[in-house]
């Protein structure tokens, strides 16, 4: 067995289709007619537009509009003159386009891939992908045709780049099996919308296989067999019948309320890193925004965000949730998110510098264009304003008195702004969880961060694999701070959600019915996963197990006693 990233769910049994991968490299020339390498560069970037954009059609007709947005994406990217622009001045400076458009990439590539969001990061493999298809037009090579696969195929790639993807015919793919690329690769979001069975990274899986290998994909656990004897494909035929019936299930979670079994409404919202991924969570059916990271505005240019391009941002993504509610979260920089046109110090523990409220806070006039830019969209629809990284309260107070200075200034302007919009703030540092009684007294509402949460209090860095082990948000410890987090709030009276992965985690999900979480936020696609496992606990079942679980001491035992009793 073979293990890999479980990226998009589902059983796929079938032969496998090796797709090899082309040789790019190429030799980097010093170029005397600069004007005829120019040319070259441009035919190529003139076909990349013509192909690309008849990718998004193929994939609007095949898959969906929004799919199709991936591509559009990489239109818009190669039409933004900095990219194009940067390549052309090297090219200008006697540098062949290969090398141009290597560069180019690569740098941005380096800007992306730093980034803990995984849609910034994202970004990377997008402009990674655009550098291949300028790459393949440059040096003249033929891209792998997947369209004319025989049925029942399992596709094996080092990566599947969006624009092999557009070429799968559904009907014929019951698997793909990558080298690289994680849940929020685009080859993930397309395996997904295509409902194809994903498991990415698996190591050096190209040359694990050969073509016309059988294999199964579990794209639910991550795993792949290959060549499997006949006993193991009966037990997959068996597992792959219940997922088909699972999912049918879920269906049935579309358009309703979302209800613990003994009738308790929660709110079951979405996290989004772009204006454009509000659209997604209505697709999903959230019932609102609980956690709109910003920071993307600020990291996919070369400076600053206006004020005036902020507002239209935000205002868009309160649009497109047409009332519902939309937190957005203020400037969370600093840690792993680097932003290089700030020219931030390099610090010796960024995740315990200056980062987030702490950089606002320092910057305030950069701030206030942001808060300025918060409560002008707040005319549009519902927003609340949300601080991360809080650790105490005199950093609530600050940027509600910012909050009120900018409102005093739009209100001089005449400019329309929302004028009971809240403050609330990220509970996602042991400080601020250990002063969460203090903190509900000042803040609106709280939304708790376990990704950072459970880095901060069990001292272990999120990003850092050497002591993975130790990050989970099911250590007894962390276990405590979510439970006094979210009783401290209900007891003041304000609403307190989760944005951490941990709120879509469905060994969580009855230990924090039990607790009592009035908000749950997370990625688009697990909206139905969460209201379904919501709707089948009730509160006193609940309750009983998180009595079992806090009287246990360490973390294994605990995810042993949760996932005994899963339902
Ligand atoms: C968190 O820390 O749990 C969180 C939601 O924020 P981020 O992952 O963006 O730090
Ligand atoms: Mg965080």
């Amino acid at each position: 067995m073979y293990k890999g990233i479980e990226a998009s769910r589902g059983i796929g049994i079938g032969s496998i289709c090796l797709i090899v991968e082309h040789d790019l490299s190429f030799e980097s020339k010093h170029i005397e007619d600069t004007e005829a390498e120019k040319a070259r560069f441009n035919s190529a970037i003139e076909t990349f537009k013509t192909e690309t954009a008849a990718m998004a059609d193929n994939i609007r007709k095949n898959i969906g509009p929004k799919e199709a947005e991936i591509m559009e994406g990489h239109l818009a990217m190669i039409a933004d003159p900095t990219m194009a622009g940067e390549m052309t001045k090297m090219i200008e400076a006697g540098q062949c386009a290969e090398a141009a458009v290597t560069a180019v990439c690569d740098m941005f590539i380096g800007m992306f891939s730093k980034m803990e969001d995984d849609m910034m990061r994202q970004r990377a493999s997008d402009i990674s992908d655009i550098k291949i298809s300028l790459l393949k037009l440059l040096l003249g090579i033929e891209d792998v045709d997947i369209s004319t696969v025989a049925p029942g195929t399992i596709l094996v790639a080092h990566d599947l780049t969006p624009s092999m993807t557009s070429q799968i015919v559904k009907e014929n793919v019951v698997g793909i099996i990558t080298e690289v690329g994680g849940k929020t690769s685009h080859s993930a979001i397309l395996a997904r919308a295509l409902e194809i069975p994903a498991v990415l990274s698996v190591p050096n899986i190209t040359e694990i296989v050969k073509d016309k290998d059988s294999a199964i994909v579990d794209g639910t656990e991550g795993e792949v067999y290959i060549n499997p004897d006949g006993e193991k494909i009966s037990q997959y035929v068996i597992k792959r019948e219940e997922f088909i019936k699972a999912q049918a299930e879920l269906k049935n979670f579309m358009g309703k309320e979302t209800l613990t079994a003994d009738g308790t409404p929660v709110e079951l919202f979405c996290n989004i890193g772009t204006p454009k991924d509000a659209k997604k969570a209505v697709e999903c059916d959230g019932e609102g925004i609980g956690l709109f990271r910003s920071e993307f505005l600020f990291m996919d240019r070369p400076h600053l965000p206006t004020e005036d391009e902020q507002f239209e941002a935000y205002k868009e993504a309160v649009e497109t949730m047409g009332g519902r509610t939309v937190i957005i979260r203020t400037l969370d920089i600093g840690g792993d998110k680097d932003i290089p046109y700030l020219g931030l110090e390099k610090e010796e523990n960024p995740f315990l510098g200056y980062r987030a409220v702490r950089y606002c806070l320092a910057n305030r006039e950069t701030y206030k264009m942001q808060l300025r830019g918060i409560l002008r969209a707040s005319a549009f629809g519902k927003v609340k304003i949300m601080v991360p990284l809080v650790t105490c309260v005199e950093e609530v107070r600050e940027v509600k008195a910012l909050v009120e200075e900018c409102k005093n200034e739009l209100k001089a302007e005449g400019v329309a702004f929302d004028d009971k919009i809240e403050v609330g703030c990220m509970v996602e540092t042991a400080a601020a969880s250990l002063i969460a009684d203090i903190l509900a007294k000042e803040a609106d509402f709280f939304s708790i961060g376990t990704n950072d949460l459970t880095q901060y209090t069990m001292s272990v860095d999120r990003g850092n694999a050497n002591v993975a082990y130790l990050y989970s948000a099911f250590q007894p410890a962390v276990l405590r701070s979510i439970k006094n987090i979210i009783e401290a709030g209900n007891k003041a009276g304000i609403t307190v959600g989760m944005c951490g992965e941990a709120a879509a985690d469905p060994l969580m999900i009855p230990l924090l019915i039990s607790f009592g979480l009035n908000e749950y936020s997370v990625n688009p696609v697990l909206v139905l996963t969460a209201r379904s496992i919501i709707s089948k606990w009730s509160k006193a079942e609940a309750d009983a197990l998180a009595e079992k679980v806090l009287s246990l001491t360490t973390e294994k035992e605990i995810v042993a006693l949760l996932k005994a009793e899963a339902k």
